[in-house]
């Protein structure tokens, strides 16, 4: 079956080399765009320039390489984006679905409550600023509209903002764009029609659409699947040093990373090339099989 209609993406943020955890989102989202004949885009989500190393934005794409993973078209790089992402909060400000707010940190902690994902923004600087008050952040005013969304593996999925969440940050006050905001507009620009990524992201995921929606951008389909953690509970990540993925050795990185997906595995043969099992990964993908992997 050959859909061109339909775009993946791999989105790593280039704190550290990629490793074991960032391997399984990379190879599921490769897998399920592949297995319908879609283009795979490459980004680097290194909106947050105070976190990104010079030395994973080469590396990560080199790691790829040499697993066997190949995108599409050019790498998107975000900090190459700012003027998009300036315009589309200007656009927010105009249209009174972002405000300036003054708390700081300290401020919102002493008053929030914790949500799902994370503090919710008690809308102190919602009605406007206080006298005095210097606009450190931009908020996204969310709405009391539930946003539901259906994720591929993990069913229909609800999430109340105005309760859950609060108004979200989308400029910082260290000046950078917030995540959400980069990313919502990062993927239109790539035509993404289908995230695969880490079940981490699923409390991001309804204030992304909140912001398509507000953007008038599309929403794509989401497949969440399981995140890697490591023997001491704690989510593998770049940032508490994971170790990086061995490139001399493919096959039995992928094998790895296809058995943690729960997907069917070829017989082991000593002659099986990279591009013969990923091949294979391709034809016998089952998304819907990555939910019973041993998360
Ligand atoms: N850059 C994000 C990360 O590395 C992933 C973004 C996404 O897949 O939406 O955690």
């Amino acid at each position: 079956m050959k859909n061109t209609a339909v775009i993946g993406r791999f989105a790593p943020s280039p704190t550290g080399p990629l490793h074991f955890g960032s391997l399984v989102a990379a190879l599921a989202s490769y897998l399920d765009t592949r297995a319908v004949g879609g283009r795979w885009r490459l980004r680097i989500d290194d909106v947050d320039q105070s976190r990104s190393r010079e030395a994973a934005i080469a590396e990560i794409p080199a790691s790829l390489a040499a697993l066997g993973l190949h995108w599409d078209g050019p790498i998107q790089q975000q900090s190459s984006r700012t003027a998009v992402y300036a315009e589309a909060l200007a656009g927010l400000i105009r249209a009174e679905q972002a405000y300036p707010c003054g708390c700081t940190r300290r401020e919102v902690a002493a008053q929030a409550e914790r949500g799902p994902a994370g503090m919710i923004y008690p809308g102190t600087c919602r009605a406007g600023l206080g006298a005095h008050r210097p606009a450190r952040s931009w908020r996204f005013r969310v709405n009391d509209t539930p946003i539901r969304f259906v994720d591929r593996a993990l069913g229909v999925q609800t999430t109340q903002l105005d309760t859950e969440v609060g108004d979200f940050v989308v400029r910082r006050a260290d000046g950078l764009y917030a995540y959400h905001l980069a990313m919502v507009l990062d993927d239109a620009a790539l035509g993404v029609t289908d995230v695969v990524r880490g079940a981490d992201l699923l409390p991001a995921t309804a204030p992304q659409i909140a912001l398509q929606q507000a953007l008038g951008l599309p929403t794509p389909r989401y497949l969440h699947v399981p995140v890697v953690y490591a023997a001491d509970g704690r989510k593998l990540s770049k940032t508490n040093a994971a170790a990086a993925i061995d490139t001399h050795q493919p096959i039995p990185a992928l094998r790895q990373a296809l058995e943690f997906l729960n997907q069917p595995l070829p017989e082991p043969r000593d002659t099986l090339r990279v591009d013969e099992l990923l091949d294979w990964a391709i034809r016998h993908w089952t998304p819907s099989q990555c939910m019973g992997a041993k998360a």
